[in-house]
């Protein structure tokens, strides 16, 4: 287990910026996922954390020890990639040995390592096996496993998963998480899919264009994303956005086809904003239909249905609202038709506000979802520090 510490990264490839100012210090034994879209600079960052990669500038260290210098072979870490290519010839135990072979580990040494990993990712029946006579899942497992047998001080996964199809990739992110409760090793996870970050992560770091939009545990980047561009990529179905005017000192915000009445505690953040055209986000699940007494709501937004989807446990509806698509997630209803007007009422609370020209957030959560992502912020007793950066609008 290592504290993983960069410090100011910067990587360039020729003038282009793949990372800029990169600030991240683990803790002890966390899960850490790199999020974001192809090309937001995820894969470069684990690179320069292995040593594949130069750092061009900034620093970064392992428990206070500078790592820049120290060669890959050195640095304590084994890697799981998304092409795991195990050797064809050799059978399961060998390709969980091989590394620890070339090192010249003693044989009982290797033997007790390789058993160990093994038992725990439990394909003990299968070390005989060639790896062709496996499952997508099992190779997964091994290739797993030669990193485990390594007993590395960090672990970094680079989309590990994108190989299996999908029954196979909830099953085993689920085995990658419960493998890291047990052994507990500092794992940085890469991944462009925000739910396998969000099911796996201590802490998720949102990258966009390069830069660190956000670093928060999973419900925090939920409830408080710092910008519009977070509380877009999180979530699924995603956000819903509009432009609104701030309006009667800040005492509503309104637009074509819409209108919120703004709760006291938000009128105050919201004063200075007063006639001002904002964008504002709300999620799907937290439109409800109308009306309806059981719901203390904002306000209401009124479109037409372009599409219902039948989820199973709940009903899903795509509509227009004066030319924006929005989605919303209803309880299941077997009434609701194509081309119908609908009205649905946002629950009170759940409205973000953003700065239409920077996407910045403008409104602090409310008090409760606030205590509850303060505690989980920092799941062991350390800083859970939320970095914000400018630079992003809902895509
Ligand atoms: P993906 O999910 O597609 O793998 P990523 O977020 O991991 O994307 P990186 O692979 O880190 O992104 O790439 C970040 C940026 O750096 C991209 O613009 C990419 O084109 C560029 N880049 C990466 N490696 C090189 C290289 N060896 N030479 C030149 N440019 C590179």
């Amino acid at each position: 287990m290592a504290v993983v510490k960069l410090e100011n990264v910067c990587k360039y490839f020729g003038s282009t910026p793949a990372v800029r100012d990169f600030n991240l210090e683990s803790h002890e034994g966390e899960f850490v996922v790199l999020v974001g879209p192809s090309g937001c600079g995820k894969s470069t960052t684990l690179r320069m954390i292995a040593g594949l990669e130069d750092i061009d500038s900034g620093t970064l260290s392992f428990d206070g020890r500078p790592m820049q210098d120290v060669p890959v072979q050195d640095r304590e870490i084994a890697m799981v990639f998304q092409s795991y290519a195990l050797y064809p010839h050799r059978n399961v135990f060998e390709n969980l040995a091989f590394a620890l072979k070339l090192r010249r580990f003693p044989k009982a040494e290797i033997e007790r390592r390789v058993r160990n990993a093994a038992r725990t990712l439990d394909i003990e029946p299968l070390l005989e096996r060639k790896p062709r006579e496996l499952s997508g899942g099992q190779r997964q497992r091994v290739a797993l496993g030669r990193a485990i047998v390594r007993e590395p001080a960090v672990f970094l996964m680079d989309e590990p998963l994108s190989n299996l199809d999908a029954k196979l990739r909830v099953n085993m992110r689920a085995e990658i998480a419960k493998l890291h409760r047990r052994i507990g090793v500092t794992t940085f996870y890469v991944t462009h899919d925000q739910v396998e970050a969000m099911t796996m992560g201590d802490r998720i770091v949102v990258m966009n264009g390069g830069v660190i939009q956000q670093i928060a545990t999973p419900l925090t980047l939920y409830d408080e994303p710092v910008n519009s561009y977070v509380a877009g990529f999180i979530g699924n179905p995603p956000m819903n956005f509009l432009s609104g005017e701030v309006g009667e000192a800040a005492g509503r915000i309104h637009g074509p086809g819409f209108e919120f009445r703004v709760e006291p505690s938000l009128q105050q953040q919201l004063a200075r904003l007063d006639r001002r055209e904002v964008t504002i986000g709300f999620r799907p699940e937290h439109l409800k239909p109308q009306p309806d007494d059981a719901y203390s709501v904002m306000g209401t937004v009124r479109g037409t249905i372009e599409l219902v989807e039948q989820m199973g446990s709940t009903t899903d509806i795509r509509f227009m609202v004066d030319g924006h698509p929005l989605i919303a997630e209803l309880p299941r209803d077997q009434t609701l038709q194509i081309k119908q007007p609908i009205e649905l009422g946002l629950l009170a609370g759940h409205l973000h506000v953003f700065d239409s020209e920077t996407g910045e957030r403008l409104n602090v959560v409310a008090p409760k979802a606030s205590a509850d992502s303060a505690r989980s912020d920092s799941p062991r007793g350390g800083p859970g520090p939320a970095v914000s950066a400018a630079g992003s609008r809902p895509g």
